[in-house]
């Protein structure tokens, strides 16, 4: 290290430093593979981090340097700490704190760049459109009509079904009969059927030259497999290194194999007790496999200490993925003293739960803990519909991860899709949805429309052409013309506002609320503008969209202190000085549709390991004793009387602070004890027919 450079290997303990410098020599060339697996809060991330920067520091090229997160904050959030780390280092090498890490990202955003560099080389036509899995269901749905496949007629799958296991077949590589037989079983009948629409609805994508996310990993591992492009592309990187390796699925891990067959330079991080996506193909059995998967098998190094949560809060974290019946770390342990429990928190119903969250986030803002600081966690995005009208009402401002997607809202959806039809005129979804934004054009003439441009080769020229509605017909040629516009000479930004422009003057056709969906156009106009091309925009938007949208709250600026309310599942990696978990109560976690076998509440026992591990200093599980469930297929809403988790059994309560709120009034003192009996009772009562 150069005189006057901090050296970041010091903060460090000996078991991650061994991580950090493991098979690094000189000029840092690819060394044996590597495989750090550990307990939530242990540093794995971190450790990684230092690890990219010490190979920059020793030589290694940051643009030949890939580095796969689980998402586009995350890898940005890895980008901060390298640069950091390299800053502490660069005293008197000028420079080494600018290197910019060139390839770091999503599987699937990753995968977009690759395939729209090789397009040419695999037949593809690098102007495709990705969809999403909204657009998919739609082409899903279209694929199945034509075929004449019906859900009300003959009880066949529904289109999120089809798609749902179409992704599982993809994504763990298994033969479709074996994806029935072991998570569709109600399906099985369906076998042959099945096999015909995922022909045309594979027929389709080709035709209209869209791929939808599964196919952006199918397609990536299809073009490594090749010996040659394999080897093409793994040579792109000396270095390959993956957070989170737990949740990757069997085609990820593939991928990975055929870039770099003997695992040089290869390091792969993560915990087995926090696999949660194995609902989406993801198998843990890729981090187990590793090691065996090289000869001579990779490194393995495993962390010990956690730094990030108190000793009270990692032993109950620890109590409750000790009853897992599988495992494979260690438990971890923490020097953090705390004389502060974690806290299971009874209240009457989801108000309370709403008021006594708002209330124990307000008084932690009293003494000093921004909002941005706490979070709330909670099961299903719709879990926290109460408290969002609280905060609402008490006007906090609040951030929502992994709810309704950004991209998910309808007006969002119109905008890109005139953009995405004018960039690929055979995306019939694109198309289809961009026409009938039209005043006095419906399905019916958007169809014919779409039938005599997709395919024809002059594409959008011919569309001023097309007949329409006299409805319509004003509207018609200004819309041709800048569909036209936007294919024929397109300029960007400029091409998004001339869309905006266009759309803003039908959105109060389309939307009564259109005053609050024009916030979310501006800030597709930010993200705009801020991005090289229409090409780029597209696609990364499609794969890493804002996280929210403007709520009645309105989205709070950057800077302005705001609480996170995010999903379980969405808060993997991430860490808060006070975390809340929402509806800590049966039905809800373990959810009552993942509780089919016990593989799925084996996982729902790992999901709330990883949210409990968020906290660092208190920690909050709130189990209201009455919950609301929305009923399907039209039944309306029922309340149903829920008992605490059966993943927090009553021996593991000494790891807890009880306590119920509101305090009972006076006369009632000594109560909750009675009201934990009847808590416990309704558990029983249900326990029965389990
Ligand atoms: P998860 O499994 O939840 O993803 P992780 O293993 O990736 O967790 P990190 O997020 O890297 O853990 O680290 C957890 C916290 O511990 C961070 O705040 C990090 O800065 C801190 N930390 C990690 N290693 C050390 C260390 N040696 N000394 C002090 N703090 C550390
Ligand atoms: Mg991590």
């Amino acid at each position: 290290t150069t005189a006057g450079a901090a050296d970041p290997l010091a903060q460090l303990n000996p078991a991650q430093r061994a991580a950090v410098v493991q098979g690094v020599g000189d000029r840092a060339t690819p060394g044996a593979p590597l495989l750090v697996i550990a307990g939530a809060g242990s540093g794995k991330t971190n450790t990684l981090a230092h690890r990219v920067a010490h190979l920059i520091a020793h030589g290694a090229d940051p643009g030949r340097i890939l580095l796969l997160t689980f998402s586009r904050r995350a890898a940005d959030e890895m980008g901060r700490r390298v640069r950091r780390i390299l800053t502490q280092m660069s005293a008197g090498r000028p420079g080494l704190a600018q290197a910019g890490l060139h390839w770091s990202g999503t599987f699937h955003a990753i995968g977009a760049r690759l395939l729209r560099d090789y397009a040419g080389r695999i037949g593809l036509d690098p102007g495709f459109t990705i969809h999403d899995r909204e657009d998919a269901g739609d082409l899903m749905n279209l694929a199945r009509h034509e075929l004449g496949l019906s859900a009300t007629k003959q009880r066949f799958p529904q289109k999120g079904t089809c798609l749902a296991i179409y992704s599982a077949a993809v994504n763990t590589q298994a033969p479709l009969a074996e994806v029935l037989q072991a998570s569709f079983p109600w399906c099985t009948e369906w076998e042959d059927e099945l096999k015909r629409l995922y022909r045309a609805y594979v027929e389709a994508k080709q035709a209209q030259q869209v791929l939808d996310y599964d196919d952006l990993l199918l397609y990536w591992a299809q073009m490594v497999a090749d010996p040659v492009l394999g080897a093409e592309i793994g040579g792109l990187f000396d270095h390959v290194l993956v957070d989170e390796y737990q949740d990757t699925n069997q085609l990820q891990a593939s991928i990975l194999l055929a870039m770099k067959p003997d695992g040089r330079g290869l390091t792969v991080v993560g915990d087995d007790a926090q696999s949660i996506y194995a609902f989406r193909g993801a198998t843990v059995r890729n981090i187990l496999d590793f090691p065996a998967a090289f000869e001579p098998p990779a490194q393995v190094v495993t962390l010990e200490q956690n730094y990030r949560s108190t000793k009270p809060i990692l032993e109950a974290a620890n109590a409750v993925i000790a009853l897992a019946a599988e495992r494979f770390t260690k438990n971890l342990w923490s020097e953090r003293e705390s004389s502060q429990r974690p806290r299971l928190v009874s209240v009457k119903d989801d108000a309370d739960q709403a008021a006594f969250v708002v209330d124990t986030v307000l008084a932690r803002r009293e003494d000093g803990l921004r909002l941005k600081q706490q979070a709330v966690l909670f099961r299903a995005s719709a879990h926290s519909a109460r408290l969002e009208m609280e905060l609402t009402r008490r006007n906090i401002p609040f951030v929502k991860f992994g709810g309704l997607k950004f991209l998910e809202a309808a007006h969002v959806k119109d905008v890109l899709a005139v953009l995405r039809w004018a960039e690929n005129p055979r995306d019939r979804i694109s198309g289809f949805r961009a026409i009938q934004l039209l005043a006095g054009v419906g399905p019916k003439t958007a169809g014919r429309v779409l039938d005599n441009v997709c395919a024809a080769p002059e594409g959008c020229a011919l569309l001023a052409e097309q007949p329409v509605p006299d409805a319509a017909r004003a509207g018609w040629q200004e819309f041709a013309a800048l569909v036209e516009r936007l294919a024929e000479r397109p300029q960007w930004p400029a091409d998004f506002e001339l869309a905006c422009r266009w759309y803003e003057a039908q959105m109060p056709r389309l939307y009564d609320d259109f005053a609050v969906r024009v916030l979310d156009v501006q800030q597709l106009a930010r993200i705009a503008a801020t991005s090289p091309s229409r090409q780029r925009f597209l696609t990364e938007l499609t794969l890493d969209p804002p996280s929210a949208t403007s709520g009645e709250a309105g989205m709070p600026l950057l800077d302005e202190d705001y609480l996170i309310l995010s999903t379980m599942h969405s808060s993997k990696g991430q860490e808060w000085n006070a975390v809340s978990v929402l509806n800590v109560v049966d039905g809800c976690i373990p959810s009552d549709v993942a509780t089919r076998n016990s593989a799925e509440i084996e996982e729902e026992r790992r999901l709330l390991y990883v949210a409990m591990t968020r906290a660092k200093d208190s920690l909050d599980l709130i189990v209201p004793q009455r919950f609301y469930v929305t009923q399907q297929m039209g039944m309306g809403d029922r309340h149903v009387y829920a008992g605490r988790t059966r993943f927090i059994p009553n021996r593991l309560l000494g790891h807890f602070e009880q306590i119920s709120w509101p305090p009972p009034p006076p006369e009632l003192q000594g109560s909750p004890a009675s009201r934990q009996a009847a808590i416990d009772l309704a558990a029983k009562m249900r326990d029965m027919w389990r």
